[in-house]
């Protein structure tokens, strides 16, 4: 059986990010992936040679430094993109656009700052933070549907400490930026070259003890490691861990999933009506949100990724409302792809459970890194993976 120091299960950013930082302190590592692509929820539909469009995530910051470092070692820093400065609007049934400010009330904002900037922000909800910041029909209005659009599902019971938290900057990159290819590109950079092997289409199956360290089994294979990092959904952790550790795996099940359905439509650059926009957020549609490709224009298309709700519209129904929010007519649609988005759905316990989980294997050399243990951005994956990497790096009993 081929034995390695570090197993990692999950080809996402979270197990991309922690086999770099393990491979390069000198550990031999290797990252097994189910699919044939890297990436996850990072997803770059690639309909033509030069161009692509983002199918799951699309946004990326400066602060998500502990990526950006690992693509720094790989000299790939330089292949950054820069995402034009293009806002967002929010759309209405009959396809209106509006200004995400005409949705404010001043008075109702100014009167309510005053008491909510004093508000902790610990222990509460998206729901609860923000509507004390801003007035209750400030968030109804304005930011319930904005929030529900980044996360394309409602954001009400989120914890609100979860969001949008603030971290040191890497100044040398853009301060939002894409890549070449589209995002996925980035992990694909990240893997090119890098001191630890990839295996695709591998999907793993059970992980048992073995001695100090573990055996994973694979549908045709097995191997064997010291450490192993866990870089899967978490309702995928779950029965991986249901024996070898229950008390987590009980908790990790307490995480319910929330799914969104992609589809992603390129056209001709003159065939739609809309303006330049970053995206477009839907209020009581039959999609949360709607991602475009303008941040990085390209002179020929346009493509736009609609972000629907789960089970409301079948495949003809998304199409038709494609075409009349983008004033479009369905036949300009050159390209067409569909994709099912999973995140999990968080609430303010969650926040709890994931300490308790994390506690239960501070001394472990199992480590669990994803979207559901400080936050879903690809920075606070990345920066989990940083601590956890770490924290392998230094335990003590498994390594002189
Ligand atoms: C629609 C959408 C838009 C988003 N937009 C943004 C954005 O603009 N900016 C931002 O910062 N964040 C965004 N996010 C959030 C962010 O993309 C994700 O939270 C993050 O990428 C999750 O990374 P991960 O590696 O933890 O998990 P995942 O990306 O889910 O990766 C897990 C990997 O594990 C693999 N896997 C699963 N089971 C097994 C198995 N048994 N064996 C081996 N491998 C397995 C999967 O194939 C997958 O590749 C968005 C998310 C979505 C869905």
């Amino acid at each position: 059986m081929e034995h390695c120091d570090c197993i990692v299960i999950g080809g996402g950013v979270s197990g991309l990010v922690s086999a770099a930082r393990l491979a390069v302190e000198g550990r031999s590592v290797r990252v097994l992936e189910a699919s044939a692509r890297l990436g996850g929820c990072i997803q770059s539909w690639r309909p033509e040679p030069d161009f692509w469009l983002e199918l799951g995530a699309h946004t990326a910051y400066n602060s998500y430094a502990p990526l950006l470092e690992v693509l720094e070692d790989r000299g790939r820093l330089e292949d950054l993109l820069l995402r034009e400065k293009v806002g967002y609007r929010f759309v209405d049934a009959q396809g209106r656009l509006q200004s995400p400010l005409a949705r404010l009330n001043f008075l109702e904002a100014a009167l309510s700052l005053p008491f909510g900037l004093f508000q902790a922000k610990a222990g509460r909800s998206v729901a609860q933070w923000f509507s004390g910041l801003c007035g209750q029909g400030n968030y109804r209005r304005l930011l319930a549907p904005a929030f529900a659009a980044v996360l394309s599902q409602s954001a009400d019971d989120f914890p609100a400490d979860w969001l949008f938290r603030k971290k040191p900057r890497l100044k040398k990159a853009p301060r939002k930026f894409t890549f070449t290819g589209g995002l996925q590109g980035l992990l694909e950079a990240l893997a090119e070259g890098a001191p630890f092997r990839v295996q695709h289409c591998a999907c793993v199956r059970a992980i048992t003890r073995a001695g100090a360290g573990f055996r994973v089994r694979l549908d045709d294979d097995e191997l064997s490691c010291a450490q192993l990092v866990l870089a899967v959904p978490v309702d995928v952790a779950v029965p991986l861990l249901a024996d070898l550790y229950p008390e987590v795996s009980r908790r990790l099940a307490r995480f319910p999933m929330a799914e969104s359905e992609a589809m992603g439509v390129v056209l001709a650059a003159a065939k739609t009506r809309l303006p330049p926009l970053a995206g477009l957020i839907g209020v009581d549609d039959a999609f949360w949100s709607v991602v475009t490709r303008d941040p990085v224009p390209h002179d020929t298309w346009r493509g736009y990724t609609f972000h629907f709700r789960p089970g409301v519209l079948d495949r003809a129904g998304k199409l038709l409302r494609i075409a009349q929010v983008l004033g479009a007519n369905q036949n300009d649609f050159l390209h067409v792809q569909e994709a099912l988005n999973r995140l999990p759905a968080l609430g303010v316990e969650h926040a709890v459970l994931a300490d308790e989980v994390l506690a239960l294997l501070a001394r472990e050399p199992l480590a669990l890194v994803g979207n559901y243990l400080n936050g879903l951005s690809i920075g606070d994956c990345a920066w989990r993976a940083a601590i956890e990497a770490k924290r392998l790096l230094t335990l003590k009993g498994v390594y002189p």
